[in-house]
């Protein structure tokens, strides 16, 4: 299968091998799955079935003999379609499948699951009564959940017969599944080399078209089936009723209590991949027993698992831990997990990101500031942090009093804003800070550089009247589009208004949320931009303009924010002087465009996959000498970059010119500059860029300003 064909891809590039297994902060690549080196056997697994599973064949079997289901009456029902037409079927006897062959063949196949009233229904479960109906594929939401989840099964059927183990829970993903196992045999953990062992088992499954059936039997038989698996047998006890009845299905070998619905039978399934596997514990609780998770992904098709291989591969390569360490952008220490250490190449663009946001501050009426980073737990009892965001904060104490790292730096500003007495005049005021954020992220769940504990952000608060919300969002927006369009990202607008439960005057909701979709109205109208409402989804302090941008590859991140906040003025007592001598309550605006730095950086690297834009790039320019007579010509030239505001490197090593390019290449200078005894008497250079197109002899000075231009554009 597609999985096999992929690992002798592997084999036939050992040194790219080679590297993913040097990289310890990549997770362990699929790739690196090798079949021939399980210990398990095919054969043997196949033979050597469980006792339990034999056990609870026969439970079943013993029931269902002395208990034949009942025949149910047969009678004519009227099935309503989506677009209103009833057609005719018999109860307990017309399926969902027959329903949808009725209309086309085509249909019957691809749909995955029927939702017959409200309630989502197996393709060959007979109707019971005149009903609603509706079919799902695999392109909807509900389409995927229901095949993953049997594909889930398909996977647990598997791995309890490969690792004696006893199944958990194997629930369907956003993409993919997984199923949890208690090691129950000799075998304690899952390693990724037996991922082609599983896939092979899985894809015997497959093959062998087992239907998934519906079975409902008494509480005391399902008990006695799974009376050797703790955890089905604890879920059973608690949530079926006292001689109760509850929902098994059936498929090949495996029995698994499960209110349904699944695929008509497995062969539905046309690729199926092992992905990864990890530990846990059961219900998620560290004094619980620990288990071993293994993730998989299927598809109705073939070529959508090739597809979806193939954007991994994409996605891998441009993994920011891969390209961070092989550009040595940055790394992380075991000594302080989720806090990077960048080095003078990471710290390079990372500065460079926060010099491009602080020039546009000064062009937009922004000024920065310098708070603390710790700040005594007063002040995050006036925030609201102390009671909603404690476990979230590293904490310490000093002198006797509680002092916690800031998360954010909102309380600051409050405390900045508020210490003298502010008029009308200052309004709007547009404070900006770099601050190092810290969040105390539970150690597993740090990942890279998008989810870390020391932080900073663009982020800035405005403290502005009512009457001038419209002016600062647009602003805003504005900003926001500016740098998104200089990175080349694609992105979407959603309004978010006042929830059921809000905090605040009605009356100014109103008006702010009134300005804000004028605000976004008349953006669409200039940039053409549309935008969606999302009624209810605010925040309970404020409205707040939702953005998504989306990379290369299209995927969907969340950094931007637009935030307005009612409460953090009333909280920490705000005030100003209006001109007539009133006191008023300013409101906040929560703004930031990258959100964090880190993550922001995260995915400019996997977004650009290390190809740097000039202006943003740690390495721009290499000079690199014919030989060894020219090399003082290239430290000439090298210095003139250098002394006009450029990171550059010179080549002075033996090495063949031809390996000095490709070198350049690979470590993405932007720019690599030739230079021989013609060029050192001409003071030219010739220009060769990263993607090998030569441009010739240029004179040093207008190479100069040429590069200057582009990175002034942001090119
Ligand atoms: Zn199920
Ligand atoms: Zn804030």
């Amino acid at each position: 299968m597609a999985d096999s064909a992929n690992n002798n891809k592997q084999a036939q590039k050992p040194e790219k091998k080679k590297e993913a297994k040097q990289q310890t902060q990549v997770p362990k690549e699929k790739e690196e799955a090798k079949p021939q080196s399980s210990k398990f056997n095919v054969a043997q697994i196949e033979k050597d079935t469980p006792e339990f599973v034999r056990h609870r064949l026969k439970v079943l079997e013993d029931y269902l003999k002395s208990n034949p289901p009942p025949k149910k009456e047969e009678k004519p029902i009227k099935v309503t379609l989506p677009d209103g037409k009833v057609v005719d079927a018999v109860a307990n006897k017309t399926t969902p499948y027959d329903i949808a062959a009725s209309i086309s063949k085509g249909l019957a196949e691809a749909s995955v699951v029927a939702k017959v009233n409200d309630e989502m229904w197996d393709m060959t479960r007979p109707l019971e009564s005149d009903c609603t109906f509706a079919l799902f594929k695999f392109d909807s939401p509900e389409g995927k959940h229901v095949f993953w989840h049997s594909s889930a099964h398909i996977l647990g059927s598997v791995l309890e017969k490969m690792y004696k183990s006893h199944l958990c829970v194997g629930p369907p993903l956003e993409e993919g599944f997984y199923y949890d196992i208690y090691m129950a045999g000799e075998e304690k953990a899952v390693s990724p080399e037996d991922f082609g062992v599983i896939d092979t088992l899985v894809s015997k499954e497959i093959d062998s078209k087992a239907p998934f059936e519906r079975i409902v039997v008494p509480k005391a038989v399902a008990l006695e089936m799974f009376k050797y698996n703790q955890f089905k047998y604890q879920i059973l006890s608690a949530k079926v009723p006292e001689n109760g009845t509850c929902t098994v299905y059936k498929t090949g070998s495996l029995i698994d209590p499960c209110k349904g619905p699944h695929l008509p039978h497995t062969a539905k399934l046309k690729g199926y991949v092992t992905t990864k596997n990890s530990s846990s514990y059961w219900q998620g609780k560290a004094e619980n027993p620990s288990l071993q998770r293994i993730y998989g992904i299927s598809f109705p098709d073939a070529k959508q698992l090739k597809e979806w291989q193939k954007f991994q591969e994409e996605a891998a390569q441009r993994d920011h831990r891969l390209i961070g360490k092989n550009q040595e952008l940055f790394f992380f220490h075991p000594l302080s997990p989720g806090s990077c250490f960048f080095l003078p190449h990471g710290a390079r663009v990372y500065n460079r990101l926060i010099e491009f946001i602080r020039g546009e501050y000064r062009n937009r009426g922004f000024t920065e500031v310098i708070t603390p980073n710790s700040y005594n737990s007063k002040l995050w009892e006036t925030s609201g942090h102390w009671a909603n965001y404690q476990e979230n904060m590293f904490v310490f104490k000093c002198e006797d009093q509680l002092f916690g790292l800031k998360p954010m730096n909102c309380p600051g500003h409050c405390l900045l804003f508020g210490h003298r007495t502010r008029s009308y005049k200052e309004l709007p005021l547009r404070i900006a800070d770099f601050g190092v954020l810290h969040r105390n992220e539970l150690s597993g769940a740090l990942t890279g550089l998008t989810r870390v504990r020391r932080f900073q952000q663009d982020d800035a608060h405005i403290f502005c009247r009512k009457d001038q919300i419209k002016a600062e969002i647009k602003g805003a927006l504005d900003f926001m589009q500016y740098v998104y369009k200089i990175f080349g990202f694609d992105f979407t607008l959603e309004l978010s208004t006042r929830p059921e439960k809000f905090l605040g005057d009605l009356e100014l909701w109103n008006t702010a949320e009134t300005q804000l979709a004028e605000v976004l109205d008349e953006n669409k109208a200039a940039t053409g931009k549309d935008w969606k409402m999302n009624p209810g989804d605010g925040a309970f302090y404020g409205p707040k303009i939702d953005i998504h941008i989306y990379d290369a590859l299209k995927r969907a991140f969340q950094c931007a924010t637009i935030q307005l906040d009612f409460q953090l003025p009333l909280r920490f007592g705000l005030e100003y002087t209006t001109d007539d001598y009133k006191v008023e309550r300013p409101v906040i605006v929560h703004r930031a465009i990258f959100g964090s730095v880190e993550r922001m950086l995260a995915i400019l690297i996997e977004h650009t996959a290390g190809k740097w834009p000039l202006w943003l790039s740690p390495r721009q320019v290499i000079v690199c000498p014919i030989s060894e007579k020219s090399a003082a010509y290239a430290s000439e030239v090298a210095q003139m970059f250098h002394n006009a505001g450029f990171y550059v490197d010179t080549d002075l090593t033996d090495k063949k010119m031809q390996k000095k390019i490709r070198d350049a290449q690979l470590a993405q200078y932007n720019y690599i500059l030739v230079v021989g005894e013609k060029e050192a008497e001409d003071k030219t250079v010739n220009v060769r860029t990263r993607d090998n197109v030569v441009h010739g002899e240029k004179p040093v000075q207008q190479v100069i300003e040429e590069l200057k231009q582009l990175a002034a554009q942001f090119k």
